[in-house]
């Protein structure tokens, strides 16, 4: 089995300043630093660092080089990540002396997928493998309907919400996954409570509260209470949850079982600064103490 990831793939490029500019006004950063970023590019990570065979599908553009082969090295297959004449999605973050930040985001090449692209990748996938989206490429009804099409499970990750983006692909979807605000923002825009829309499972973070599964055929919800950890960051938490759940599902368990190990995962996540660069491997997910 594996795991598809129609995803995006950013460079944070995260300046130091010694305030926040203003308009107008120029202002030297005193240092730069560049991660790897995308909410796709994190789910990729997770994925392959919870022991999946995660093939990500994407673009970046000519700048990409470095992104494609440190996902490469983490483990990720990256042969269908397309390289194309348009920049790789970025995130220019200026952070001051207070860790007050701005953010400009570029998405580019995410937004470039070529339908050709996608569908040869997917054509290589087999029956009961996953395909998990996020709101930041182009194409995600065109792949879950493909997906579909092809048995494979589909499942979107909310982010960042859009409410148009999620209507389009719920009626493709297996699996549903949504913070609390995404969640509230989806009860509003339909109308309806997670049960009644008609997905089979939707997974619910509650940051310091954990996390929910609601049975969608059933209506059963099943709660777990997250792991006293002490956050420092909790940037790429929810990346890392929704990598890992998919990887237990992908390796064979029960949906409970996949829920607690991604819970782990994502309360070892908080307790590092980083993203991509920390998503933690099973070994570590397994061993933690907390
Ligand atoms: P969120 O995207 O904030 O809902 O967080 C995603 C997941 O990260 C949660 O479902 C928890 O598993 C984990 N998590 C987030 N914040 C904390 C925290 N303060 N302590 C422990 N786990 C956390």
């Amino acid at each position: 089995m594996a795991i598809w990831n129609l995803g995006s793939i950013n460079a944070d490029m995260v300046y130091t300043m010694p305030h926040l500019p203003t308009a107008g006004e120029t202002l030297a950063a005193t240092e730069l630093d560049q991660f790897l970023g995308g909410k796709g590019a994190n789910m990729s990570v997770a994925a392959a660092r919870a022991g999946s065979l995660a093939h990500h599908i994407g673009a970046v553009g000519p700048d990409g080089k470095w992104a494609v082969d440190r996902l490469t090295e983490y483990g990720v297959d990256t042969r269908h990540i397309a390289q194309i004449d348009v920049p790789t999605g970025h995130a220019i973050i200026a952070v001051d002396q207070q860790g007050e930040n701005q953010i400009i985001l570029y998405s580019g090449a995410n937004q470039k997928i070529d339908q050709n692209s996608l569908k040869q990748a997917l054509t290589q996938a087999n029956a009961g493998d996953i395909l998990v989206m996020q709101n930041e490429t182009n194409l995600q009804v065109d792949a879950a309907r493909m997906a579909r099409g092809l048995g494979l499970k589909v499942c979107y990750a909310a982010a960042p919400f859009d409410e148009v983006a999620v209507q389009a692909v719920l009626p493709y979807l297996d699996f549903l996954i949504l913070n609390q605000v995404e969640a509230a923002q989806l009860e509003r825009s339909t109308g309806k409570t997670p049960d009644a829309l008609g997905v089979s499972d939707v997974i619910m973070t509650l940051g310091a509260r954990g996390a929910r599964h609601i049975d969608g055929n059933t209506g059963v919800i099943h709660d777990i209470p997250a792991l006293p950890v002490t956050a420092v960051d909790t940037t790429g938490a929810g990346d890392t949850f929704t990598g890992y759940i998919l990887s237990g599902l992908d390796r064979g368990l029960p949906m409970v079982n996949a829920m607690a190990q991604a819970n782990r995962a994502a309360a070892l996540m908080v307790t590092r600064h980083g993203t991509a660069d920390v998503i933690p491997d099973l070994k570590d997910v397994l061993d933690a103490r907390f």
